[in-house]
């Protein structure tokens, strides 16, 4: 096993872990150390996502993991969290495919959908035969998603769908993409699939961050849809925040992964390298970055573990889910960004994978609710005053 995927367990909180659960997480660890990690800086550079290892991650039942039935694994949410940290460990891309997938995509189907459409498109989601996507943001529109512009209008018994959407995971490669609009009672969501008349996608290249990982713009021109395409139960943008909920539940212990991977490399590097009389471990400057990481780690993993045995109790609010996200995601970063000082020069090859994780966590920090998103949304939970209405 690579050293850089080994546990950083301080607290022993491994002791509050079933069996079945550290069976998952190891499982997870040796599909990434065999499948991903030699490949993972190749597709970083190329812009490309393994689409390959669909099939092997929905074997080791991924997708749509903590979901009950249908074909899906049911496992709990514990378990869900930790198979989010070890993929991210290798990759924030890996696990934003894994996070739409499951909890934007299938998610949206299993709240919001008829007994039909979960039947339909759940079991081969849960095979990765069928790939989905999450379109709310637009390119005007991003953490206010209750000014949407695009629209559906009704046409007989079904609808007519326009309008945009942009920064998509997974956008072009998915067979059927959940597309939010508003409609005259206010928003819904909609299940369009690949090659219906009038939708197209584009990728979007350039990007310094998710290189692995595919984002897409959505285009919708006259997309006729039957009323069957409609999910009957997403009224109101609480239904994909409802969805977004279950997405930054995973982004919260993914980014434990990748502040463990910057951590692990930091300090064998620090060991070995030496500067002046001594290895950099040496330093009580080194040494105070590693401890800040070690705590700030350790504390994610607690706030994680907490809020896992929340959700499985039915007792988590989404303003936790605000917390761990914003919190982990936020000292994931900090980690990964002093990890590549630590690095020197080497921080910035990818012979490490520091730097690759220290911008992929700029994407993490932004998408699913920035930072100051967040931020206000716990100002609204302790104040009482809505602070971005
Ligand atoms: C790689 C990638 C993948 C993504 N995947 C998806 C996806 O699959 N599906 C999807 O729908 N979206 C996706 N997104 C979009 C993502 O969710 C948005 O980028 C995010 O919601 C922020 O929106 P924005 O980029 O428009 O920024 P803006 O909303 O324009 O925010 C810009 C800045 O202003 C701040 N800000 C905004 N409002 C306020 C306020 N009221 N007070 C103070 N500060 C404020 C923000 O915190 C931020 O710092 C993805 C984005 C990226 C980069």
């Amino acid at each position: 096993m690579s050293e850089l995927l080994r546990d950083l367990d301080f607290f022993n909180l491994d002791d509050l872990l079933t069996t079945e659960e550290r069976a998952t997480r190891e499982t997870v660890k040796r599909f990434v150390q065999r499948e991903v990690l030699p490949q993972v800086e190749r597709h970083f550079a190329d812009e490309t996502f393994p689409k390959e290892l669909v099939p092997q991650m929905a074997e080791l039942g991924m997708f749509g993991a903590n979901i009950k039935g249908y074909g899906c694994a049911g496992m709990n949410n514990v378990a869900y969290g930790l198979i989010m940290q070890e993929l991210e460990a290798a990759d924030s891309g890996l696990r934003s495919f894994a996070s739409v997938q499951s909890a934007l995509s299938m998610y949206a189907i299993y709240a919001n959908g008829t007994e039909e459409q979960k039947n339909r498109y759940l079991p081969d989601m849960a095979k990765g035969k069928l790939i989905g996507c999450f379109g709310l943001t637009e390119p005007d529109h991003g953490s206010d998603p209750g000014g949407m512009e695009t629209r559906a209008r009704r046409d007989g018994d079904g609808w007519v769908l326009n309008g945009a959407k942009r920064w998509i995971t997974n956008g072009s490669i998915a067979d059927v993409a959940i597309v939010w609009a508003r409609v005259d009672e206010g928003f819904t969501g909609f299940l369009v699939e690949k090659g219906a008349p009038g939708f197209s996608t584009r990728d979007i290249h350039g990007k310094f961050s998710m290189r692995a990982s595919i984002t897409s713009e959505l285009i919708f021109e006259d997309v006729r849809l039957p009323k069957t395409a409609q999910l009957p139960a997403a009224r109101g943008l609480k239904a994909p925040l409802g969805c977004l909920t279950q997405a930054r539940y995973g982004i919260a212990w993914g980014a434990i992964g990748a502040a463990r991977t910057c951590y692990n490399c930091a300090l064998d590097y620090v060991k070995s390298r030496k500067q002046f009389s001594r290895p950099l471990a040496g330093y009580q400057l080194v040494q105070a970055k590693l401890v800040r990481m070690l705590t700030e780690i350790t504390k994610a993993q607690m706030v994680c573990l907490r809020l896992a045995h929340l959700k499985d109790e039915g007792k988590m609010r989404p303003e936790h889910v605000s917390f761990a996200k914003r919190n982990n995601v936020n000292e994931a970063l900090k980690i990964a960004r002093e990890a590549r000082d630590m690095l020197g020069a080497n921080g910035i090859v990818n012979e490490y994978p520091v730097i690759r994780h220290m911008m992929n966590l700029e994407t993490v920090n932004t998408y699913e609710g920035t930072f100051d998103v967040h931020t206000l949304i716990l100002g609204r939970d302790v104040t009482g005053e809505a602070a971005f209405d």
